[in-house]
């Protein structure tokens, strides 16, 4: 169990085309110092492995350690239900998921059986696929745990495998059998399950148990044990959203009608952004646009939070971000691009804060989709349980 390391002896770092230590097929040749060969390209960041070199394990575990858990928060009943059954799961040893909906406090309630996995001298990993996510769980966890976090994410440190490890997917590829307890939050990001390669790392690090928490589960995660957490911990139902048909008069109506608010508002493509930005600006509505590649993210977060403006963003906003009482419109939601779980979460952006609990959600179309009625279909359902 441990690293995978690049050592002068051990197994062949790439054999039938299959990078040994990333299990990625993203496999070139070039010319190495030995003459032709092959380097893997998906894990390249780790230090580039070609066909000549070798692999070996190194343990780099911490010495077990006991811990103690300081709640943040007393559990709300629902949390606390979910809470036990992860308890429960673990003694069994069973792999489950948590299908919690946008917003349910999700993080606190696995704060029990982390705890319960760490004081029988066995190992937590907690996969994001996000970093800005994976930061936030490392101060959480800091603040309730007396064991060290370990980061294993851009910027973290990386020498050595504590009681407690986060990690961003990336940096997990070379890790193998370290984890008794792997809980991968994917509620506020992209889902791992289609990346097969991914999922086969992850499966990789750990030892058998698994827990998923997901706000919209995939076909395969549904096949494991399954417990809801439906209402958000505030107890407020989630913000179904209106279909309204879409014009430009509407577009401007829903701004101004919520002018003392946040307003997000989301539109397929970056081009898209530019020119529903002009046509805002016409108006007389300021705006800023957020898109993959716009680098002060938090700062135009923070702006909306503070400002109550308004910003256009292409669905890298779709998951992971919290603004108080900000009001949700999709712009041609019927895009190809908006699929029924983007639409899903783009809708639970809306009344996340117990003290902002509601908030109007608008998808504005020019043609009526299965998507955009499978989303709405799918919030009210959630509603009900
Ligand atoms: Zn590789
Ligand atoms: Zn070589």
């Amino acid at each position: 169990m441990g690293e995978i390391i690049i050592a002068p002896t051990g197994k062949r770092a790439i054999r039938f085309g299959i990078c040994q230590r990333c299990l990625s097929t993203n496999v070139r040749t070039f010319t190495c110092h030995h003459g032709s060969c092959a380097y893997c390209r998906n894990c390249l960041y780790l230090g580039r492995v070609c066909r000549c070199d070798y692999l070996e394990e190194r343990d780099i575990a911490t010495l077990a350690e006991t811990t103690e858990l300081t709640m943040p928060f007393e559990l709300a009943p629902a949390q606390t239900r979910v809470a036990s059954q992860l308890l429960t799961w673990w003694d069994e040893r069973k792999t489950g998921l948590v299908h919690a909906v946008c917003g349910a406090g999700k993080t606190e309630m696995t704060f029990p059986v982390i705890e319960r996995v760490v004081n029988e001298g066995k190992r937590v990993l907690i996969v994001s696929p996000r970093r800005d996510v994976a930061i936030e769980w490392v101060e959480r966890l800091e603040h309730a745990f007396t064991v060290p976090v370990t980061r294993r994410y851009g910027g973290g440190e990386k020498a050595s495998i504590g009681m407690i490890t986060v990690v961003t997917a990336p940096l997990l590829m070379n890790l193998r059998h370290v984890f008794d307890y792997v809980l991968v939050d994917e509620s506020d990001a992209f889902p791992f399950a289609f990346d097969v390669a991914l999922w086969n790392t992850i499966r990789r690090a750990g030892r058998g148990v698994f827990l998923f928490i997901t706000a919209t589960p995939t076909m395969w995660q549904k096949t494991f044990p399954t417990i809801h957490l439906s209402r958000r911990y505030h107890g407020f139902d989630l913000p179904v959203p209106t279909l309204v048909k879409q014009s430009d008069e509407r577009i401007l109506d829903f701004c101004q009608r919520h002018i003392s608010k946040p307003r997000l508002l989301f539109v397929p493509t970056k081009p898209d952004l530019e020119r529903y930005e002009a046509q805002l600006r016409e108006t007389g509505v300021t705006c800023r646009t957020v898109s993959a590649d716009t680098e002060e993210r938090l700062e135009t977060l923070d702006w909306l939070q503070e400002t109550k403006g308004v910003v256009l963003a292409t669905s890298i906003w779709e998951r992971g971000m919290t603004v108080r009482d900000v009001q949700v419109a999709v712009i041609e939601s019927e895009h190809r691009l908006f699929t029924t779980r983007g639409l899903i979460q783009m809708a639970g952006r809306a009344g996340r804060k117990p003290d902002a609990p509601t908030g109007e959600v608008c998808f504005f179309y020019e043609e009526r989709t299965f998507r955009q009625d499978q989303a709405i279909r799918a919030i009210k359902e959630a509603n009900r349980r």
